[in-house]
């Protein structure tokens, strides 16, 4: 389609392409719709964590405590709610310190890999459903996931989750690194063992490289991002992992008591897996709406135009560099735009620049320290609005942080 035709169709476009914020409210949003998962598919996600629940305590022992769960805390932030004058409770999904690799990807990449090393070692007759999956972490495991490879592309957090998942059980890792990936990303797995290949160019040409490298290999399993069922069934079981926590925290979620869900957007996998798994679990009362850089919006572009993956945001003239790594993506997912259709409430852009002032102040505030793209929910409230009988909870998922070296956080913080 023409730019103009397009500007017409979708009004939003016009400042989006001049690098404005904007917020897009979903006007199918709760209508009927044929989903191609199911909760019975976050069941079985969720049962084969816990399968795996044993192997992960022995490989990672800081999920010893949580019985080799890898989960975050759900907490509070009066301070940093005050600040921001939030009218009802300001709350933080910890996923900046998910064990492991620190990043929401510790949910999808984790669960795609477990997946395919439980798949292999079946069809070896090695391991049974009903076996201590402990046994995992012995010799000939190791063995015979060391004749296999796995493949993946990334701006740096996936590649990170993919890439000590895959090396610690044994498996042949190759990440296939865009140009805006971190320097210390790279240092760290190649540390592990894991190899590095960097490309000069954007996220999915990394994507595009790994994918044509590991066609060439029946061996090697290509973990794709832009499309892939199992990472976002992966993130989908966030959903009842957080129903469980908002019990806890006696936290209503209801009519009279909404919950708004602030997912920083890249491709799209993580926010919408999540979304998935909520609005699944929570059902009509979470409302959940993506955050995205005002450099790469891909998503919302891809929605409120209909187009999802047929369009780019380079095709709107923007340039798709943002200084929020994670959520530097030029096209949304095939997969999760078309499912996300009647299951989004929203999307917002946000402007580089107060990714920083927002990692600032919750650092003042709370103490709390996380990576420059899992700020961009700390907007959310903003464009929020609730009737006055109403008290609602607003949950910004920071997506990442844990694993950024000191110096470099530091240098964050002080350009907030
Ligand atoms: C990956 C990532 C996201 C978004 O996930 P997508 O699946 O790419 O949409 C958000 N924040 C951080 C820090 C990430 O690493």
């Amino acid at each position: 389609m023409e730019l103009d035709a397009l500007m017409k169709e979708a009004p939003l476009v016009a400042p989006m392409s001049q690098y404005e914020e904007v917020f897009w409210g979903n006007p199918d949003y709760g209508q009927e719709q044929v989903l191609p998962f199911s909760i019975e598919d976050i069941e079985d996600a969720e049962a084969r964590l816990a399968r795996f629940a044993p192997y992960i305590k022995i490989a990672f022992p800081e999920t010893k405590q949580a019985g080799g769960i890898i989960e975050s805390p759900l907490k509070e932030l009066p301070a940093m709610g005050q600040a921001l004058e939030i009218e009802g409770r300001l709350f933080l999904k910890c996923d900046s310190h998910l064990p492991v690799s620190g990043s929401i990807k510790a949910r999808g990449g984790i669960y795609e890999i477990l997946k395919l090393a439980e798949t292999i070692a079946m069809e070896h007759q090695m391991l049974e459903l009903d076996d201590d999956y402990a046994k995992l972490a012995i010799e000939p495991f190791r063995q015979l996931f060391s004749q296999y490879s796995v493949a993946v592309g990334s701006t740096g957090n996936l590649g990170l989750s993919i890439g000590i998942i895959s090396a610690k059980l044994g498996f042949q890792v190759t990440v296939h690194m865009s140009a805006d990936a971190r320097q210390w990303k790279k240092e760290l797995l190649r540390k592990k063992g894991v190899t590095v290949v960097e490309y000069p160019d954007d996220y999915q040409k990394a994507v595009a490289q790994g994918r044509k490298a590991a066609a060439a290999d029946p061996k090697c399993h290509f973990v794709d991002d832009e499309n892939s069922r199992d990472l976002f069934l992966g993130y989908s079981v966030a959903g009842k992992r957080l129903k469980e926590q908002l019990s806890q925290q006696d936290i209503l979620v209801d009519e009279k008591h909404p919950l708004f869900v602030y997912l920083p957007c890249g491709v799209g996998g993580a926010p919408g897996g999540v979304t998935f798994g909520l609005k699944t679990v929570l059902g009509p009362h979470v409302h959940c709406v993506f955050a995205e850089p005002t450099h790469a919006p891909c998503m919302t572009l891809g929605m409120m135009t209909g187009l999802h993956d047929g369009i780019s945001v380079q095709d709107i003239g923007l340039d798709a560099k943002t200084e929020a790594d994670g959520l530097a993506v030029g096209r949304p997912s095939k997969l999760v735009g078309n499912v996300m259709n009647s299951l989004l409430q929203g999307c917002y852009t946000i402007d580089d620049s107060k990714l920083y002032e927002y990692l600032k102040l919750l650092a003042d505030k709370e103490g709390i320290f996380i990576e420059p793209s899992a700020c961009a929910g700390f907007e959310g409230p903003r464009h929020m609005v609730c009737s006055e009988d109403c008290q609602a909870t607003h949950i910004v998922w920071a997506t990442g942080g844990a694993m950024v070296p000191e110096a470099e956080m530091k240098q964050y913080y002080e350009r907030g």
